[in-house]
């Protein structure tokens, strides 16, 4: 079951008495961040906005929203970073999934024992953090050596975001195989794309694991082969995100200008939600390159080339004449 930290939602107010609040949180949580905010309704009786946008990561936080509103405090739930503020208006609340990883883990370390893996990595993202040490532990009981990353910028240790991987790459060259703890393909198969290792997804709720390499495999050619497609674009949108953490518009207008240089026609494109729905009115536009999360093209259905920024110079590159390289085994997909 998942676990919001409202006590701290509840103790911030009673300090800063602020005059209105605003909660987001990712889709997943939305159930219980209204049961949240009807709480804090009843007992402060100040306004509380749930805002229903989408809040996909700490680069998400709908901080716009909370200034048209006109609130003093946006909680910003389940997107657990390194920092816990973000400027004066944002604070950010943890939200952990109590779940047991015991069974699931022991299972999986005396199984692949077979596989003679003997130094592992255990990575997870913001709502299994808490579950790694004793994952860490069994793994160790068990005769792994076990490495936990070195966490960087917003990532606490161990943890990764679907396009920020320092903890599992920088020691990927002394790793045998690594463990993702939590049911998120998203996660573990980008993790497998940039270690090329042998990758494990653990599924507690089904108490479960699977090697996920082959799944990465299919993301990292569909990756691969929309560079090749988009090639042939005689005109080329180049998509800015307008959320605040996604914001990229000096790499837009550099990519315009090298896109340029190689006979290439732009349209700079502005916008939110960036969904093959919206592309679809672009009708003159023959593939598309958008500099916000670099998961969009790859993972959702687009008619048309949708490249994030690495696949955006690997385009350059093919252009040019010079070959394509492993342009996703790096540590951060921007
Ligand atoms: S993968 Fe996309 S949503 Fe997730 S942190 Fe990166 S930019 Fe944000």
């Amino acid at each position: 079951m998942i676990h919001i930290d409202e006590e701290k939602i509840f103790s911030t107010i009673n300090e800063k008495k602020p005059r209105s609040v605003a909660l987001d949180g990712p889709d997943g949580l939305l159930k219980k961040i209204q049961n949240c905010a009807h709480k804090l309704t009843e007992k402060f009786s100040i306004p509380v906005y749930v805002i229903g946008d989408t809040s996909w990561g700490s680069c998400d936080l709908n901080i716009h929203a909370a200034e048209i509103l006109g609130v003093d405090i946006l909680f910003n739930i389940g997107h657990t970073i390194a920092m816990e503020k973000f400027g004066d208006k944002v604070i950010m609340i943890d939200a952990f999934d109590d779940i047991d990883f015991g069974p699931i883990a022991k299972k999986s370390a005396i199984e692949l024992k077979k596989r003679n893996f003997s130094k592992i990595s255990l990575v997870t993202n913001s709502q299994y953090l808490h579950s790694v040490q004793k994952v860490k532990e069994i793994f160790e009981t068990l005769g792994y050596e076990v490495v936990i990353g070195r966490g960087k910028g917003h990532l606490n240790d161990g943890q990764v975001f679907g396009c920020e991987f320092y903890p599992a790459f920088d020691n990927k060259d002394q790793i045998d195989a690594y463990f993702f703890l939590g049911q998120s393909m998203f996660h573990s198969a980008s993790l497998a794309i940039v270690t090329q290792k042998p990758t494990f997804m653990l599924d507690p709720y089904f108490n479960e694991y699977s090697e996920i390499n082959d799944v990465a495999q299919k993301l990292e050619r569909k990756a691969i082969l929309s560079v090749y497609k988009a090639q042939d674009a005689k005109t080329i949108g180049i998509i800015i995100g307008l959320k605040e953490g996604q914001f990229a518009n000096i790499k837009a207008l550099e990519l315009k200008k090298m896109l340029e240089k190689e006979g290439k026609k732009i349209l700079l494109i502005a916008m939110t939600e960036i969904t093959d729905e919206r592309l679809l009115s672009f009708q003159d536009i023959d593939a598309f390159i958008q500099v916000a999360c670099p998961r969009i093209g790859t993972d959702n259905h687009f008619h048309k080339p949708v490249l994030s920024a690495p696949q955006a110079i690997s385009l350059i590159k093919l252009l040019k004449g010079e070959p394509l390289d492993e342009f996703l085994q790096i540590k951060h997909w921007l």
